[in-house]
């Protein structure tokens, strides 16, 4: 083999600091694309994800490039998710390269996110090369930004590319840093075949194309392989580089990026982080890190018509083909009936997935308020984690522990005081402060994840005027005083309702949540008495008046095509909308949880 004309890398940045534009760009210079078929932003593939300005899935592609030397190099650009959700794949791409490209923004700075995945690239061993971006904009700074990276990071940046991703700027520059600053790909074909699997997807004809960078070794068609951590056996059908559309090569060899199809079925057989080899001569050892990945978030999904329980089965299992890191099994609730319970790995990994389901696989749901996993441990020492509150033993519990991260906040130095308040608020413990330059700070703080889960992040942005930014991780579980808050609709218990909370806050969520659903569940024919309680115990209480005229009775049953419109307007009205007794309730009622203030 040979991989002196090879280069691995990744571009890694906060995000909006023009990550995607600038793989365009790179994309376009080098006529992986042509400028007619460049659709903008093209790795980020899925809809989603161009509408939320984000990317999910890790992405690779091959480009060929004339550097000024005379030599055409092959790089291997993967493309790696921008957000805390989806760190463990970050981690996984960037195993998968020698080198990072770090773009920071020439307006911006350094911000939370920048810092979490130059810790990632360092881990990984990787020659980061910062970019700054954006130098078109008027108000950019770069040699502020360049002290910036030198005093935060640690990172020389006298040798910085300063790019527009916007007008080409600089581009020619990065893809000669690239060839000539990012190390070689170690040369070793002759060893035993170690492929780190970094993505793969579920393709509906070809079943599981599988995403790979060969660390040793050469793998062809008609090999047979297995997958290390299961043991389980596979043959290879395919071969292949992204460039950017799936393309069959003779071979992958030490150094190279592609993808492999072997007729796996299921997604959950090769995950992410996991070594391949072949059966005939194989490694004796794995590549490092291969993890299951936890669910932090848990959330209960309910067809909002018991006839789509089957078809919201199908639609998650559809959806776990392409995302191992889901997690779902059935629920019953005894006012929303049969559903799932399902673990995310965060809020917006949650929040995409119940967009895909109703938009992709159009079924109407109700998701109710997402909850961490507690940590129970019983006087009779046996420990239950917990998922959903309405699990939550009744008597008989010695302690109970819930997750904790550590926080780390960029903010200008303005809004210290207001970061500080909210972090107490969210029973955050204080551990360091620390000036980046004369105008911005970096605050750290240990927080509850079930904080964080409910709405930190807007609450940050919005008492910062949006120029924090936020990055955490998990760091284990503390004993926290916790409680059980339910809340009964017309005196019955709405299960899907109940939340665990720090006992402190037990009386202010209760009674938030109790003013809040008498503000979203409309009027009814009669009246409709709320309460929160903490075991029998009623802490709070509010009633919703009964609508005082029934809208058909002023029709006199006279003007039949009008009271068929009044009917359709209410049927309309009732979408997302679920019977508990004989009471409608909104789906935004159970996320209420999320938005008490
Ligand atoms: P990502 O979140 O890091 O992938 O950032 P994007 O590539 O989506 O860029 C975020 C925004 O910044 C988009 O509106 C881009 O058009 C814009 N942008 C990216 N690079 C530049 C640049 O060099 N100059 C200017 N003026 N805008 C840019
Ligand atoms: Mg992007």
């Amino acid at each position: 083999g040979n991989s002196s004309n090879k280069r691995n890398f990744s571009i890694i940045a906060h995000i909006d600091h023009g990550k995607s534009t600038l793989a365009d760009r790179i994309l376009e210079y080098t006529g992986t694309v042509s400028k007619r078929e460049m659709k903008e932003q093209l790795l980020d593939k899925m809809d989603l994800e161009r509408e939320k300005g984000i990317t999910i899935k890790a992405q690779a592609v091959t480009l060929f490039y004339d550097a000024k030397d005379g030599k055409n190099y092959e790089l291997n650009l993967i493309d790696t998710p921008g957000h805390v959700d989806f760190i463990y794949e970050v981690s996984r791409s960037l195993a998968a390269c020698e080198g990072a490209i770090l773009v920071v923004d020439a307006t911006q700075g350094v911000e939370a996110q920048t810092l979490a995945n130059v810790y990632l690239a360092l881990e990984n061993n990787l020659e980061i090369i910062p970019v700054i971006n954006k130098i078109d904009l008027p108000n950019a700074d770069v040699e502020k930004v360049k002290n910036e990276i030198e005093e935060v990071i640690g990172l020389d940046a006298q040798d910085a590319v300063l790019t527009s991703a916007k007008t080409g700027i600089g581009i020619v520059d990065l893809l000669e840093a690239i060839v000539n600053r990012i190390p070689v790909p170690k040369d070793s074909s002759n060893e035993p075949l170690r492929g780190l699997i970094f993505d793969s997807h579920f393709d509906d004809y070809r079943g599981v194309v599988t995403y790979i960078r060969v660390m040793d070794g050469v793998v062809k068609k008609g090999d047979k392989i297995k997958v290390m951590s299961t043991g389980k056996e596979f043959d290879i059908l395919e071969v292949g580089i992204f460039s950017p559309n799936m393309h069959p090569t003779s071979k992958l060899e030490a150094g190279d990026v592609g993808y492999i199809i072997s007729g796996i079925k299921n997604i959950n057989d090769t995950r992410v982080g996991d070594t391949i080899t072949l059966i005939k001569n194989p490694a004796t050892e794995p590549l490092e890190g291969y993890r299951q990945v936890q669910p932090m978030v848990f959330a209960g999904l309910y067809p909002l018509s018991t006839d789509d329980y089957e078809d919201l089965r199908d639609a998650i299992s559809k959806l776990q083909l392409n995302d191992a890191s889901l997690l779902f099994e059935p629920e019953t609730s005894s006012v929303l009936g049969f559903g799932f319970r399902v673990g995310f790995l965060g809020l917006l990994h949650m929040e995409i997935i119940i967009e895909r389901l109703r938009r992709e696989h159009n079924i109407d749901l109700i998701s109710t308020a997402p909850s961490v996993i507690y940590r129970v441990t019983m006087d009779s020492g046996e420990v239950m984690e917990i998922d959903n509150p309405m699990n939550l033993p009744k008597l008989g519990i010695k302690y109970i522990e819930e997750p904790f991260v550590k926080g780390t906040i960029i903010v200008p130095k303005e809004f210290v005081g207001n970061v500080m308040e909210l972090c107490q608020q969210k029973r955050g413990i204080y551990k360091s402060m620390e000036y980046l330059d004369e105008m911005r700070t970096m605050i750290s703080y240990e927080l509850p994840l079930a904080e964080i889960v409910i709405d930190f992040y807007d609450k940050l942005k919005s008492r910062t005027k949006g120029y924090a930014s936020f990055e955490y991780e998990f760091i284990g579980y503390k004993e926290s005083k916790l409680v059980k808050v339910d809340i009964l609709v017309s005196e019955n218990i709405v299960d899907a309702f109940s939340f665990i909370v720090h006992s402190e806050n037990a009386y202010y969520r209760g009674r938030a949540m109790v003013e809040k659903l008498k503000e979203v569940i409309p009027r009814q024919q009669f009246e409709v008495p709320i309460q929160a309680a903490m075991g029998s115990r009623i802490i709070a209480r509010e009633t919703i008046r009964a609508m005082r005229k029934n809208v058909l009775a002023k029709c006199y049953g006279g003007d039949i095509s009008r009271k068929r419109k009044l009917l359709e307007k209410q049927k309309e009205g009732k979408k997302r909308m679920k019977s508990i007794g004989n009471v409608e309730i909104p789906q935004e009622a159970f996320l209420s949880v999320l938005k008490l203030d």
